[in-house]
């Protein structure tokens, strides 16, 4: 049962991103405005993420790594399929506690006190403390008691360049809140509430922020670059649906080609940050455990709309 359990906490945390990936949808699920990432050695030592959101209150604070206890679930299990929060599974702070060692500060705007909770494995302690309002939530330490998950792992230079990159993507598809990520004590960016353009100068500098379009249309909004404005590689193509970042299906990327037609040279992918809204019922954003896979019932249509919406922004703009 050990060893099964470890293999599922596995399933959701299998390394440090998965860690800042999920403790960053918790923080957005919570209504948080302010969201700051600490990683120490490449995560594996030490993931922190804090949040001014709606903390957690102390009456059901004892839950909250308990595995599929989780209060966003409506007890309507149809529900499940119209879920609009990032995460809906409760398994996410258990399988840290599982991987690593686990250490939650909360307190609700409306409470007086803050409630501390450590949990590693099948030991939970909670007690009170004092805290600002909202959640930290560190993870410390993980794998350490999994060698073979250990060796598996990127180096932490990698990883951090992941978590960098899983940021940025945050930040481009929510620039009107607060975000700091700090790796080993240092500042590597930061971004304060603005527009996509202003998330785009805060991840790629201001250069390529000068060089962006705004794309303005029904379920489609975002910017996109001028065409002198392109990469040989499509790793600046960004999509979110429902605000949530997705790894883009290549039928999105392809629309967005599309839309530039002859504009764009061959083999060069422009910067993009579109952001998608579908209706709920169209979208099932957890057929992936890392839910960054996005499936879309009606991808074509939404693709073609895709397309217009580039193809309109540039026609808007004569470059
Ligand atoms: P899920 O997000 O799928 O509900 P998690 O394991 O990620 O499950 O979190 C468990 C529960 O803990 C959540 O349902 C939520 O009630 C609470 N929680 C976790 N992180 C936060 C946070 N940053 N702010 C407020 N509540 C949180
Ligand atoms: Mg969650």
């Amino acid at each position: 049962p050990e060893v099964a359990r470890l293999i599922a906490a596995g399933e959701v945390v299998s390394r440090p991103l998965d860690v800042v990936r999920e403790l960053l949808e918790n923080a957005l699920d919570a209504g948080a405005t302010r969201l700051e990432v600490e990683v120490e050695g490449g995560g594996l030592r030490l993931v922190r993420v804090r949040d001014n959101g709606s903390g957690i209150p102390a009456e059901s604070v004892s839950l909250a790594a308990v595995r599929h206890a989780t209060s966003k679930l409506s007890p309507k299990p149809a529900a499940a399929l119209h879920v609009t929060t990032l995460g809906f599974r409760g398994e996410a702070l258990w399988a840290a506690a599982q991987a690593g060692q686990l250490h939650l500060v909360t307190r609700p705007a409306s409470q007086v006190g803050a409630s501390e909770v450590l949990a590693h494995g099948d030991e939970v302690t909670v007690s009170r403390t004092s805290a600002p309002a909202g959640t930290t939530v560190s993870v410390s330490n993980l794998f350490a008691a999994l060698p073979a998950r250990l060796r598996t792992q990127a180096s932490p230079a990698a990883e951090v360049r992941e978590i960098t990159a899983l940021m940025g993507r945050y930040v481009l598809h929510h620039p009107e809140l607060h975000w700091r990520l700090t790796v080993d004590g240092e500042v590597r960016l930061t971004h304060a509430p603005a527009d996509t353009r202003g998330a785009v100068a805060s991840v790629y500098g201001p250069l390529s922020s000068n060089r962006v379009l705004n794309v303005d249309a029904v379920g489609v909004s975002g910017v996109v670059s001028r065409p002198e404005l392109t990469r040989a590689r499509r790793d600046r193509m960004h999509f979110s649906v429902n605000g949530r970042p997705v790894l883009a299906p290549p039928e999105l990327e392809k629309a967005v080609l599309e839309g530039y037609g002859e504009l764009l040279p061959a083999g060069a992918a422009p910067l993009c940050v579109l952001n998608l809204t579908v209706a709920p019922e169209d979208h099932n954003p957890n057929v992936h455990p890392a839910k960054q896979v996005v499936a879309l019932a009606d991808l074509p249509d939404v693709a073609a709309r895709v397309r217009e919406a580039v193809a309109e922004a540039l026609a808007a703009h004569p470059l």
